[in-house]
């Protein structure tokens, strides 16, 4: 499946290495990242393990050596995959969703952003045969500490994170900058009309219209919800 319209400038590209491609763009497809797609922004194929499967019921895994409960992702057949879905020498980054991998921040997505596109590969079962991640040099990466049953949400979840960055997709550059954990801070509280409901009012700050004022008391509300919420996030940062 391949959802890009021709671009003039070579979008951002992802390939996803699945046993579920019909699971894409999903969410993807819809809302700022599916208007990106549509654009050209960024492009996307999913392609199917499956089809690199063995014998007549295309086999993706096998049993654990060693013994234990579930199944493996064969590295012959994921490796098939991967080489035919990513041309020799393809700079972009080859990821592999896994909950062993090293966690997903900001700044990495960021980074991610700015390259050519990225490879990513969708565990499934028990997890992939440990020989291809360095036979193909895949990069192990989590989206947090806790297990799903497949890679594709995690893929899906590296990709929203990415794609909203890509120049053009989203309409005023600073709603990118200013956000949680850009300045390795949690976001001040946002508040809209009605200035009153239910007997709660907008901070009156925000209703004088001194920047100053409004500016300084966001980086307060800033800090002090990550004191509250997240003081890991404080020590961290330099
Ligand atoms: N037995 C493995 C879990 C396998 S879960 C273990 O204990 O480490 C099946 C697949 O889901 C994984 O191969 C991976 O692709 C995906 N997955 C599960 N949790 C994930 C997470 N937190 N981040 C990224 N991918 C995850």
């Amino acid at each position: 499946m391949d959802c890009a319209l021709p671009s003039p400038v070579p979008p951002w590209r992802a390939t996803v290495l699945t046993l579920y491609p019909e699971m894409f763009p999903g969410h993807l497809g819809l809302s700022l990242s599916g208007d990106a797609l549509a654009r050209g922004i960024w492009a996307l194929d999913a392609h199917d393990i499956r089809a690199h499967g063995l014998g007549r019921h295309r086999a993706v895994d096998d049993t654990p050596a060693g013994g234990g409960a579930g199944m493996v992702l064969r590295c012959d057949v994921l490796a098939a995959a991967i080489d035919a879905a990513v041309p020799a020498g393809d700079p972009r980054p080859r990821l592999l969703m896994s909950p062993r991998g090293r966690p997903l921040t900001q700044g990495r997505v960021r980074s991610l952003s700015e390259g050519p596109g990225l490879v990513l590969v969708c565990g499934r079962f028990e997890g992939v045969d440990e020989r291809v991640i360095a036979g193909r040099g895949l990069e192990e990466v989590s989206i947090g500490d806790y297990v799903l049953s497949g890679g594709e949400p995690a893929a899906m979840i590296v990709l929203d994170a990415c794609v909203r960055l890509l120049p053009g997709v989203m309409g005023r550059a600073e709603s990118g900058v200013e956000e949680s954990f850009e300045s390795g801070r949690l976001e001040y509280p946002h508040y809209t009309r009605p200035r009153d409901w239910e007997g709660r009012a907008i901070p009156e700050v925000l209703m004088g219209g001194n920047h100053a004022a409004i500016r300084r008391w966001r980086e307060a509300e800033s800090l002090r919800l990550t004191r509250e919420r997240r003081p890991d996030l404080l020590t961290d940062v330099v």
